[in-house]
């Protein structure tokens, strides 16, 4: 079975279009990088499937259902901007909030939702900061609880929208290992990431997009030159340190 389906999908900002005609499926259990250039339509794509963007045509299904919002089938890690809320939230509150869904929004959270979070907190090594305010927290560390959130959901798709973006190096490989753990666990990840040596080394497939889908598949198939150019137009200085075919 397919994790996502997507079948002719447009998206228009102001009657300019910004994904025209997108089509693809991908597998179940696998890490799946979406590629593309600056303004590629990456995260506008990630926003349509989740019924996050008004003006888009088409049809979208996760899981062999329609999607919508309310399902909650989906896991999502935002693409990060700094958190300055300024009424008080502390991190195990952020990472509760994932939980919302199996509370419903007006309940309080259970115990069982405590010591979940918590353990999600320590998934990403933040287990020390769950009572610290999220907006005194640096752009990496929001970052992490964000995806403590996500994994606080508890479902079988995730989307992750450059989760390495202000992390370190030690920190980007903690993150690897554990989207590697979630597909081991059968789950299906789905990150916008612009390291081509990353997706490589470890992700399953590759959707390359450019407005449009320039390719999508296994990844070392994905990855020839022609596409890759087909994808990034000029840029291409950068192609022959990843020893592209
Ligand atoms: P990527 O994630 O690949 O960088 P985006 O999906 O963020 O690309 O953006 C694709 C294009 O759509 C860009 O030209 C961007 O300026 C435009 N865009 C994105 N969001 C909006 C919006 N809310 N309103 C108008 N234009 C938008």
């Amino acid at each position: 079975m397919t994790s996502i389906n997507v079948h002719g999908l447009t998206v228009a900002y102001h009657r300019k279009p910004v994904l025209s005609d997108v089509t693809f499926e991908l597998p179940k259990g696998v890490i799946i990088g979406i590629l593309g250039p600056n303004g590629a339509g990456k995260t506008t794509l990630m926003k349509a499937i989740l019924g996050l963007v008004q003006r888009s045509t088409g049809e979208v299904s996760v899981l062999g259902e329609a999607y919508s919002p309310k399902s909650n089938k989906v896991g999502y890690v935002p693409q990060r901007g700094t958190v300055d809320w300024d009424f008080p939230t502390d991190a195990l509150d952020v990472v509760r909030m994932g939980r919302y869904r199996h509370t419903g929004w007006f309940r309080l959270p259970s115990k069982k939702d405590t010591v979940m979070a918590l353990d999600c907190l320590k998934q990403v090594g933040m287990e020390g900061f769950a009572g610290r305010q999220i907006s005194q927290l640096s752009g990496g560390q929001q970052q992490r609880v964000f995806l403590a959130r996500a994994l606080a959901q508890d479902t079988e798709v995730y989307f992750m929208d450059e989760p390495f973006a202000g992390v370190d190096a030690a920190t980007e490989k903690s993150i690897i290992a554990l989207l590697t753990e979630l597909k081991d666990q059968g789950k299906t990840v789905l990150v916008v990431h612009h390291d081509l040596q990353t997706v490589t080394d470890y992700f399953d497939w590759t959707l390359l997009l450019n407005r449009r889908v320039i390719a999508c598949g296994p990844t070392e198939e994905v990855f020839t030159t022609e596409n890759l150019r087909s994808t990034y137009g000029g840029k291409l200085a950068f192609l022959d340190k990843i020893g592209s075919r």
